[in-house]
């Protein structure tokens, strides 16, 4: 039969919108088929998939509201320069806003992040200071450092902070969480997360335990990284590759308290989760995304109680591969960095 055209469903108009940051939130969770069921896994497995938010990542959340917050204050107005140190995401919402909003915008971004970020940020009309890879947080030519350089340097110029803005985690509490309670008609059992910041962990997980205490939050860290707790789950020193997640420091805005687990995972397995979740589910995520199912592996094996089909699992999917094509989205850098193909 042929298809009636003419009258619009009802619901087209709500995706009408006065501006691409009303496009951010409100993200998909889509249950994952296929892998989970060549790993063994039972448990119903849903993925919240952040890349759908306007700018690509979770990040957009925490910088519309770090920029609306600082709007409603007065400390900033269009015209201003943001600076802002991150890797990569962060930096792309808040050159997103700016450029919706009128204002000037400097990130400082690792030699370890994409090429393809850097693209983007300059496409969004952002300055892109790189600093040298691997250099400590307190060292002169850290992320942080520069941005505070700059910030002194330049008039009218305010770092939004996501280390320790409130916003970041507030934006997770409130957005995400509740997002996530009414998605899962407040079924959610277990939560696995990435941390970097640690914003979306910290927040998401103050959010679903104000809706239920026993829900099981589980934080994501990569080996090298020292974020994780207890402590002497950091004593391996690894460098990384997978981008967004680990740092050499415990950011003020992540309450390591709030996690009900830790989970190291290693680069290869989290960039060959992340090209299964491409190849097996059609979820075009970044690497970090790939560590969450890393992670999920591990709980499995160490917590067989809660691989039953009445139990359901989120994974937070927090970027895009069109971040990394030229990395783990590529066979080449895989074969080359010895992470094999699939
Ligand atoms: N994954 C990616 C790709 C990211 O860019 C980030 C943000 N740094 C995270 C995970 C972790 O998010 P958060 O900073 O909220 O811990």
């Amino acid at each position: 039969m042929e298809e009636t055209t003419g009258k619009a469903a009802p619901f087209l108009g709500q995706l009408k919108s006065d501006s691409v940051a009303d496009c951010i939130g409100a993200t998909p969770l889509v249950r994952l088929n296929r892998l989970p069921i060549t790993l063994g896994i039972k448990a119903r497995v849903y993925a919240k998939l952040e890349y759908f938010n306007a700018g690509g990542s979770v990040k957009d959340r925490i910088a519309k509201r770090m920029v609306d917050q600082a709007e409603r204050d007065g400390t900033i107005k269009p015209g201003d320069t943001l600076i802002e140190a991150s890797s990569g995401n962060t930096g792309i919402a808040i050159a997103l806003m700016a450029a919706i909003k009128g204002y000037k915008c400097i990130i400082t971004l690792s030699e370890k992040m994409s090429l393809e970020k850097e693209q983007i940020l300059k496409a969004l009309g952002a300055k892109v200071v790189r600093t040298p890879a691997g250099v400590s947080v307190d060292s002169a030519d850290s992320i942080i450092s520069v941005a505070h350089r700059l910030q002194k340097e330049i008039p009218h110029s305010f770092i939004l902070n996501q280390y320790t803005n409130p916003q970041n985690p507030a934006a997770h509490e409130f957005g995400t969480a509740e997002e996530l309670w009414h998605q899962t008609e407040g079924q959610i059992d277990v939560l696995v997360c990435g941390a970097g910041t640690g914003g979306t962990v910290t927040g998401t997980a103050r959010g679903l335990k104000k809706r239920r205490k026993d829900v099981l939050v589980v934080a994501v860290d990569p080996l090298g990284s020292v974020l994780a707790q207890p402590d002497d789950l950091n004593e391996i020193k690894a460098e990384y590759h997978v981008e967004g997640i680990g740092y050499d420091f415990v950011p003020e805005v992540l309450d390591p308290a709030e996690p009900d687990l830790w989970i190291k995972t290693c680069d290869r397995d989290s960039f060959q989760y992340a090209r299964r979740l491409v190849r097996e589910e059609g979820l075009l995520c970044g690497g970090s995304s790939g560590a969450t199912i890393a992670a999920l592996v591990q709980l499995i094996e160490s917590r067989p109680d809660l691989n039953t089909e009445d139990k359901l699992f989120v994974l937070i999917l927090p970027d895009s591969l069109r971040n990394y094509l030229t990395k783990f989205a590529d066979d080449d850098w895989m074969m080359g960095q010895g992470y094999g193909s699939l």
